[in-house]
């Protein structure tokens, strides 16, 4: 783990090197507060920090300042270096972000342990984090498929219709819904049925490309947002999707058997912010359509402009 010490004088500098070393710290020295507020601000810089107080250029506490005026994911935890003992000054430094400091000429056992104690705060913000993206993920995406549920994939559709307008950007959607999916539960059960599901799904998401969004809309049913598409483009990308489920048989169980999809494509070539209702809207009709011209096709929806 890397731990910046920011001192001024060279022979602190080179025994505070020494005993992060020692400890099994990689030591990034820096020699002034403009050093440190340097290495701080890097990507992969040290998030731990031990700041002498008094520097040249920056001091301690205005890197302390710097550090917390800018609001960043990982937490920087910091340790003040102090030749004061005024209780004042201490105030000041803590109140400016330090979170903790060691008053000069302090023993090297008790850096030890406060560094540890740093350590400790970084460790479970780090928990914290990886816990918050999990929740996350759970909360954007359908359990079965690992696509974006209904939730989220109508936030994508909104996020990209407001882009779509903002830069005069073409949009299309497609509505997807596996063909007499029913008949599949009746005959391999309901355990079959969510394996095809899961199989239609990876194959879907397959079929587009990394910037298409798709999502499971509800049971069987699949929305797909194609940002920069439109007209015979839309129709084609339908169409490859269509083709995926249909070209090669599903296997549950020990049976194989065919499972195809029905899908309503709507689109605008020149998007507004507030459509996002009246696009599923034509997306659903244009797939009722389809269902109801045989299965396994793709249909487009009465063009309204
Ligand atoms: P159509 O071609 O008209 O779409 O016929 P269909 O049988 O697919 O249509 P219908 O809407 O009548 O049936 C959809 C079925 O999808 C009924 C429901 O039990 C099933 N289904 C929905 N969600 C799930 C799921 O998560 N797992 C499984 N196994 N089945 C599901
Ligand atoms: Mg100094
Ligand atoms: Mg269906
Ligand atoms: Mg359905």
């Amino acid at each position: 783990m890397k731990v910046l010490a920011a001192e001024d004088n060279p022979v602190s500098q080179s025994m505070l090197r020494a005993m992060l070393t020692k400890w099994g710290y990689e030591a990034v020295i820096a020699r002034d507060g403009n050093e440190a507020w340097q290495a701080l601000q890097a990507d992969d810089g040290p998030r731990l920090a031990v700041l002498d107080w008094m520097m040249p250029g920056l001091d301690g506490v205005e890197v302390c300042r710097r550090v917390r005026a800018v609001p960043r994911e990982s937490y920087v935890y910091l340790i003040l270096l102090t030749a004061r003992t005024e209780s004042q000054d201490l105030v000041e430094g803590m109140e400016a972000g330090a979170d903790d400091y060691l008053t000069k000429p302090f023993e090297a056992h008790e850096l030890r342990v406060r560094l540890r104690a740093g350590r400790r705060v970084l460790d479970l913000q780090q928990q914290l984090l990886v816990a918050q993206e999990a929740l996350r993920v759970q909360a954007t995406h359908d359990c079965l498929t690992g696509l974006l549920n209904h939730g989220a994939i109508l936030d994508t559709l909104h996020k990209e219709l407001a882009r779509g307008s903002r830069e005069q950007l073409p949009i299309a959607l497609l509505m997807a819904d596996l063909d007499r999916f029913k008949n599949v539960n009746d005959t391999h059960g309901h355990q079959g049925g969510d394996t095809v599901l899961r199989e239609a799904a990876g194959r879907m998401k397959s079929a587009i490309r990394r910037y298409d969004a798709l999502g499971r809309y509800g049971g069987e049913e699949f929305l797909f947002v194609l940002p920069g598409c439109q007209g015979a483009d839309a129709f084609a990308q339908a169409e490859r999707i269509r083709e995926a489920l249909a070209a090669e048989p599903f296997t549950a169980g020990n049976r194989t058997f065919p499972v195809t999809c029905s899908i309503g494509v709507s689109y605008r070539t020149v998007p507004t912010a507030e459509e996002a209702g009246i696009l599923v809207q034509e997306a659903d009709m244009a797939l009722y359509r389809a269902k109801n011209l045989g299965r396994n096709q793709v249909t487009m929806a009465a063009l309204t402009v």
